[in-house]
């Protein structure tokens, strides 16, 4: 997806393109921009992507989308080419850090310091501001990989992570429901046990969130999440899990306020990406 703009009020046309090979993918995005730039002076790119990404400034390899199972896209440079075709900075980051910055600029964590933005849809991922800022350290948080309880007697579900099987993303993405219950998500009905699952795993997955970062609040946001009943039944399991021991307003008080869908929605993605370009 790209868009040429300065933040949500000013997002001019979007344009939406599969991505097919390397190639095929980055000469149409940089088709876009060079079209778009001769009537709007572009003075900066970004870049949120799926990843894994090199993130590191001195490394050989910056800007690459590093080791992703996504056929065709092992290794390969994306913001080379796009700063070589358009002459601009070109910011980069994961998909998940460009929407967890938008989300702090203009959607549902303005003014704080500290809060995760997680999507949980075809996989789990989650960026996190800790202290103003983006947090990369030796690569980039994976919160979708970690390890979570799993009660095999209570869910017999051996988990569809490629690498792990039962690790978060393993469990509580919307191909772990599909599989688990042969039905897509958006096929089960409100009453049906998949989502008191579905809201114990989300729970897990946030209580250690909530443990490891401490952050101000939470953002759940994805296709899964569009399934609002979650909501509730997620924070009731966090405080239960949680049993009193962080004892911050924003949970004892404020839950409500704590654990919330995105502000910019469908817009979070390609909103990450231009303040990744601000950023530049
Ligand atoms: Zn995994």
């Amino acid at each position: 997806m790209c868009a040429v703009g300065t933040g949500p009020d000013d997002l001019g046309a979007r344009v939406e393109f599969p991505t097919t090979t390397p190639e095929e993918t980055i000469r149409r995005v940089v088709e876009f921009f060079r079209e778009r730039g001769k009537r709007e002076k572009l003075s900066a790119v970004g870049v949120a992507s799926f990843g894994p990404i090199d993130l590191h400034p001195g490394s050989p390899h910056f800007g690459y989308i590093t080791s992703t199972p996504k056929p065709g896209w092992q290794n390969t440079d994306l913001v080379g080419p796009l700063r070589r075709a358009l002459g601009v900075p070109v910011g980069f980051d994961t998909d998940v850090n460009g929407a967890a910055l938008a989300e702090g600029l203009w959607g549902a964590a303005q003014k704080l310091d500290s809060f995760v933005y997680v999507t949980i849809g075809t996989g789990i991922g989650g960026g996190g501001v800790v202290e103003k800022k983006l947090i990369h350290g030796a690569l980039h948080p994976e919160m979708g990989h970690m390890n979570v309880a799993h009660d095999w007697r209570q869910d017999p579900f051996a988990g569809v992570c490629p690498f792990h099987g039962d690790c978060w993303e393993g469990l509580c993405s919307g191909p772990a429901i599909e599989k688990r219950w042969g039905k897509k998500a958006e096929e089960l009905p409100a009453d049906h046990p998949a989502w008191e699952l579905e809201a114990h795993y989300l729970a897990l997955g946030v209580m250690n969130l909530v443990s490891t970062l401490s952050p101000q609040r939470i953002i759940l946001g994805g296709g899964v999440m569009r399934h609002q009943e979650l909501f509730p039944l997620a924070r009731q399991k966090t405080v239960e899990l949680l049993k009193g021991y962080i004892q911050i307003p924003e949970i004892t008080e404020r839950i409500d306020e704590y654990i919330v869908p995105p502000k910019l929605g469908e817009n979070a993605g390609v909103l990450g990406a231009i303040a990744l370009a601000l950023g530049c």
